[in-house]
């Protein structure tokens, strides 16, 4: 076992680096050179959105709802959407390699280590290219900037997508979650109404309930406890917010301030990225 795990880390860089430059192998992207002002100008981001040739990152607090955007972003452009979250999730799931250390870490609201992310990620970016996809949204990584300098080394990553929302709010939504232990599904029973403040409008957001049958079957995570979720903003705070430094001095990084749930910052999100005509286009041609 651990003889198979230090392989695993030992080929894990390498094994990135083809799964990645794979991805890219058909079209050098010429370098992205014009920051998001006034407008992202969405064929200069990448060249064939519709070939799935999006290689995207989404940064953001935890709990922000990266996970949320990210994956409706995907279904509409047709490629994967990688969350090293799931990642991790899967493999506690699992009595795989890496479960036991990757319980301690977690349980404990501190970040799991570089190696071990990217161990994950390989596994899973290999499964992927054995399959034929091609580009993907990232999403929980890079976390700090010891993975995106990796992330550099391997592929352009041509879009950051920085998702904001007041810390106050974010506590509030992470305190709701709830997951049915029946289907899986993912609620959130905050109904929130925040005044604005410092001149930023105010936030509401309605809650999103679970349908009756999975009411009594409603768990919360054992790291949605506020103590832990202080402890993954500050940990965000330290570490990732120079992640967002990095991205910006390259001019890949789209800042988007959250202006509410999903039915108010979906539409705004979509124009922020030039896409809301791509919508349009997809159902009508559905
Ligand atoms: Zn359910």
């Amino acid at each position: 076992m651990a003889a198979v795990s230090r392989l695993a880390k030992l080929s894990s860089i390498s094994y990135l680096r083809r799964c990645l430059s794979s991805a890219v192998a058909s079209e050098s992207n010429p370098p992205y050179t014009s920051p998001f002002l006034p407008k992202p100008d969405y064929n200069l981001i990448h060249k064939d959105p519709k070939n799935g040739h999006v290689q995207w990152v989404f940064l953001g607090c935890p709990g922000v709802g990266k996970g949320t955007y990210a994956s409706r972003l995907c279904n509409l452009l047709g490629v994967p959407h990688i969350a090293t979250g799931d990642l991790v999730r899967e493999e506690l799931a699992s009595s795989g390699p890496f479960s036991q250390q990757l319980s301690e870490i977690v349980n404990q609201g501190k970040l799991v280590s570089d190696e071990l992310i990217v161990s994950l990620l390989s596994k899973r970016l290999q499964a992927g290219e054995a399959k034929g996809e091609s580009g993907f949204i990232l999403d929980g990584f890079p976390r700090t900037i010891n993975q995106a300098e990796i992330l550099e080394g391997v592929t352009d990553i041509d879009l950051v997508v920085n998702l904001k929302l007041r810390e106050d709010v974010l506590l509030e939504k992470c305190l709701g979650r709830r997951i049915c232990s029946e289907c899986g599904g993912n609620f959130n029973l905050a109904s929130i109404n925040a005044k604005g403040e410092n001149g930023n409008p105010g936030i509401s957001m309605a809650p999103l309930l679970p349908p009756p049958q999975c009411m009594s079957k409603l768990f919360t995570r054992s790291d949605d406890t506020e103590t832990v979720v202080k402890e993954r903003l500050h940990i965000y705070n330290e570490k990732s917010r120079p992640v967002e430094e990095f991205y910006r001095s390259r001019g890949k990084l789209l800042e988007f301030d959250l202006p509410g749930g999903i039915p108010e910052s979906w539409p705004k999100l979509l124009e922020a990225l030039n896409l809301n005509d791509y919508e349009e286009k997809q159902s009508a041609a559905a």
